[in-house]
């Protein structure tokens, strides 16, 4: 089996760039499974389903049509990779995530992703549940100011507009329901490095990952 590297954390813990990053350094495949929450969620919006009917919901997911190309994601031919990092996307991707059933019909599409070379992947649950014999487990932490401040300068990047203490109730809020649910809650795998990023840079964070990997 090809290896996986899974980095796994909080909203706004910096797993995407880092993800991105080591993916890019070694030459691996990359999958941001949130997006595939995020896509179901921003689907669900468009065609106005409840966010607690779940057999409808779990239907959508499996006729979801998804591509995802250089740094690109398009959903039924759209492109929809700015619109999937909206706030209230990412609060919806959060509120589905909840239902067991949705988070099963996911499991295949994100385990396609594992080819050779190898892959990184990054989420809530890549070390517990979707690859629990990966290579090497990292679970990046950061504090909420520093969390709120880097989805901060993100989201004004993408012409969202944006305010901190709203944001930074947010991710508290998502924090706790990501990390209270039943089905797949965010946590650590036994197994897993933790790595506390408030006062590193992307680079540093990229280099210790990476060298954790070829220890
Ligand atoms: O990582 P991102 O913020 O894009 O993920 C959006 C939401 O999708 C998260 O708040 C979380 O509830 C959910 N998610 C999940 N499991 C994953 C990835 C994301 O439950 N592996």
């Amino acid at each position: 089996k090809a290896p996986v590297i899974t980095i796994d954390g909080p909203t706004a813990s910096g797993k995407g760039t880092v993800a991105q990053q080591v993916a890019e350094v070694l030459s691996f495949h990359y999958l941001d499974s949130g997006a595939l929450y995020r896509l179901t969620a921003l689907a669900s919006l468009k065609v106005g389903i409840d966010e607690d009917d779940v057999d409808t919901l779990v239907e959508l997911a499996g006729d979801l049509h998804i591509v995802f190309r250089e740094g690109c994601v398009r959903l039924d031919g759209e492109d929809v990779s700015n619109e999937i990092r909206a706030e209230h996307v990412g609060n919806r991707a959060s509120a589905i995530a909840v239902h067991g059933a949705l988070r099963q019909a996911l499991i295949a599409r994100q385990r396609a992703f594992r080819v050779p070379p190898g892959l990184v992947a990054d989420g809530r649950d890549m070390g517990t549940v979707i690859f629990p014999d990966a290579t090497l487990k990292v679970f990046l932490t950061a504090s909420v100011a520093a969390r709120a401040e880097r989805r901060y300068k993100q989201l004004i990047e993408k012409g969202f507009s944006a305010k901190l203490d709203d944001l930074s109730r947010d991710l508290q809020a998502r924090d706790a329901r990501d990390s209270q649910r039943a089905a797949a809650p965010l946590k650590a795998a036994a197994d897993a490095l933790t790595l506390d990023t408030s006062g590193l840079s992307v680079e540093q964070t990229v280099e210790t990952v990476v060298g954790w990997f070829r220890e």
